[in-house]
């Protein structure tokens, strides 16, 4: 338990680092009007990727996930709880809607000679829902980049998955859980399994398991 926990910290230092240099990375482009470049990163750092070890892009690329991290540990420390995702916006639907809206946008702006610029944008978007929602909104239902991970993902063996014959149902991993992905089984169970296609593998939920009953598998 104790090494699962220093690996967590490891793990967690490695990602900070990988999250600040592609940030740095990302401010860079922009001021350098080159951001288009940043959907090469997508490409390869995000879809290609996931298609093998999920969704780390959101993880240890994403600016926007970097920017509603720094939130969230913000709000942590000032003992701040947002709310949670509003039931009527948990449906798959609003993924397709928002990646439909973001893509007009983009194609309408740029035949009219006025690129949108989509990843300011929604760095901003990601900010400002973050200041009222949990951050899991932002993660599974509006960003388009997301929702083309949680498709591309899906291919991928490798995953945070739950041990149901270790898990006693404490509720713990849900209560950390970085994305609001973990539920429980059925209305009438209490122990807990992962969506998946909408885990960033943060690694919070394994941290906090009392019984060692999440890992990543290969
Ligand atoms: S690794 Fe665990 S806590 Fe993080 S998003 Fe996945 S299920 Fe949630
Ligand atoms: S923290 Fe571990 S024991 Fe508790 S509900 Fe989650 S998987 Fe089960």
């Amino acid at each position: 338990m104790k090494s699962q926990h220093t690996q967590s910290g490891r793990g967690s230092t490695a990602q900070t680092i990988s999250q600040i240099l592609f940030l740095i990375l990302f401010g860079a482009l922009t001021f350098l009007g080159r951001i288009q470049l940043w959907f090469g990163i997508f490409l390869i750092a995000g879809m290609g990727v996931s298609l093998i070890w999920g969704r780390l892009y959101c993880r240890d690329v994403c600016p926007m996930g970097t920017a509603m991290r720094l939130e969230s540990w913000i709000f942590k420390k000032l003992g701040i709880k947002r709310l949670a995702t509003p039931s009527w916006m948990r449906h798959w639907i609003w993924n397709v809607l928002f990646l439909l809206a973001f893509g007009a946008a983009m194609l309408l702006t740029k035949r009219a000679g006025t690129p949108f610029p989509m990843l300011p944008a929604l760095l901003g978007l990601s900010v400002v829902v973050s200041l009222v929602f949990e951050e899991g909104l932002f993660h599974r239902r509006i960003c388009p980049f997301g929702t083309i991970l949680s498709v591309t993902s899906r291919i991928s063996r490798r995953g945070m998955k739950i041990d149901s014959s270790s898990c006693i149902g404490c509720g713990a991993c849900e209560r950390v859980c970085t994305t609001s992905c973990i539920t429980r089984e059925s209305e009438e169970s209490k122990i807990r399994v992962i969506a998946a296609q909408d885990c960033i593998v943060c690694k919070k939920c394994e941290a906090v398991c009392p019984v060692d009953a999440i890992t990543y598998r290969t």
